[in-house]
């Protein structure tokens, strides 16, 4: 390609990530940046790269999906960790981080970087000619989600307000769910949980009293109403909206029945279905293994309520993250359908280097999916009838046979550790 110039639009998470990474192998970026002319309701810094709510960056231990994919960051180069690193707080095994020292170190790297050029400019057009990597964050503002839209199509672009919790299905105990559609309706694919009327009880008590988290982009939740409210409403609302014990012949009386759906076609995942909730991450976890076959539940996914802009991936967006009806403009961050500081942080960073390489007229590339970030471009990007963002997690792994449980993990972190050294390799980046 003859101009050597990229366009990114948001200086978050992606945006300052892809920014630094081309900026310092000579490619002349232009860094837009709706701050200060505009904040989402999310946002209310000046600096790059604002962590809007908690400030842990998840956990480092190898064993787990997000020190895995910290790894294979590592690996890649990736300038936010370090800076990450070098404003961490105390958190046990997490990277949690000083979120305004972050900001300021980020921007100050941004902005002492000849190459890049920071333009103040709320963007509502998408110049499909150029060079471009989408990256405003799951709170863009209106009109370039408009413009992302007019590129993608009606159905390609999507909000929600509200998830559910997904957990993997290997947590859950089968002696106490089955297999069913409710009056046999459909296929098999949802697995059944059932619950006493004691146990129901219990676990009611305490979803109506459990710790909410504080909502930081309010007036968002009409028509998806998060379970502790419906909950509240009195003790049988539950049981005559998500969890009614009816159309299982062959259940005996359950009380109450949950049900989880299958997320991905191999089925290693479960959605808590009709359960969005607000509820905070501890509390999901200690609540929701009250209900009998969930008791060593294993959430991949927490639930969340917050406005969530992404484009279709499966629909929208080629597994190298560019636009199908754009090839010159990729989407990265949360908006191309990730979830969580660190996966958007890694987004931007595949975004750069196949930005990169198609400068050098090179063809784009994607890691493994034995490791975390490819699999997750591949999950994104793979037919999905009800596709919702997806945040690290070993479930979206191809599994490993052979291997005894409790050695798993690590398994999955030493293949993935491999795969992406050789990848690296390979690429020549
Ligand atoms: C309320 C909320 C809470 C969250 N909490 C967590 C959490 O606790 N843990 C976690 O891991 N993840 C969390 N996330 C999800 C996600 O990890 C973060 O949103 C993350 O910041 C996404 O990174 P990003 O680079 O995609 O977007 P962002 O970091 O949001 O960056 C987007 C940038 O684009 C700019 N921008 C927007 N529109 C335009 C435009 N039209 N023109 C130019 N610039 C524009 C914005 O001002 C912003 O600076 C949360 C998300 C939200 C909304």
């Amino acid at each position: 390609m003859a101009n050597n110039t990229v366009n990114i639009i948001g200086a978050g998470l992606a945006g300052s990530e892809a920014a630094l990474y081309l900026a310092a192998r000579g490619v002349k970026v232009n860094l837009y940046e709706a701050k200060p002319l505009w904040f989402s309701p999310a946002h209310s810094k000046t600096e790059f790269a604002e962590i809007v709510c908690s400030n842990s960056l998840k956990s480092t231990v190898p064993t787990t999906a997000s020190g895995t994919l910290k790894n294979e960051l590592d690996i890649l180069g990736c300038s936010l960790l370090d800076i990450a690193r070098k404003v961490s707080v105390p958190a046990g095994s997490a990277l949690a981080v000083d979120r305004d020292g972050f900001s300021e170190l980020v921007t100050k790297a941004v902005r002492s970087q000849p190459n890049i050029t920071v333009i103040d400019k709320i963007v509502t057009e998408i110049n499909t000619d150029e060079l471009t990597i989408v990256c405003a964050g799951p709170v863009c503002h209106d009109g370039l989600a408009e413009s992302l839209r007019a590129i993608t199509g009606e159905q390609s672009l999507h909000f929600f307000d509200a998830a559910a919790p997904i957990i993997t299905a290997e947590c859950v105990d089968y002696s106490r769910a089955f297999f069913g559609a409710r009056y046999g309706k459909g296929d098999a694919d949802y697995l059944n949980c059932p619950m006493t009327k004691d146990e129901y009880l219990q676990f009611y008590n305490a979803l109506i009293t459990a710790e909410r988290a504080v909502d930081k982009v309010g007036g968002v939740f009409e028509g998806c109403m998060p379970v502790e409210v419906m909950a509240a409403r009195g003790e049988d609302a539950l049981r005559f909206g998500p969890l009614r014990p009816v159309g299982f012949r062959d259940a005996g009386k359950p009380y109450a029945v949950l049900q989880l759906r299958r997320e991905n076609a191999e089925g290693t995942l479960f959605n808590l279905v009709g359960f969005q909730t607000n509820l905070k991450f501890g509390e999901q976890k200690r609540v929701f293994s009250l209900v009998p076959a969930l008791k060593n539940i294993e959430i991949v996914r927490y639930g969340v309520m917050h406005r969530n802009t992404f484009v279709n991936a499966p629909r929208a967006l080629n597994i190298d993250l560019r636009l199908k009806a754009a090839q010159n403009v990729f989407v990265a961050g949360q908006l191309c359908g990730v979830e969580g500081y660190v996966e958007s942080i890694a987004t931007g960073l595949l975004a750069a280097i196949n930005a990169h390489r198609l400068l050098c007229d090179k063809a784009t590339v994607v890691p493994p999916e034995n490791t975390v970030l490819g699999a997750l471009m591949k999950y994104i990007t793979t037919p999905n009838a009800d596709f919702q963002p997806m945040n690290a997690n070993f479930g979206i792994l191809p599994m490993i046979d052979g291997v005894k449980k409790a050695e798993r993990k690590q398994a999955y972190y030493d293949r993935s550790n491999a795969c992406m050294r050789e990848w690296v390799k390979n690429i020549d980046f």
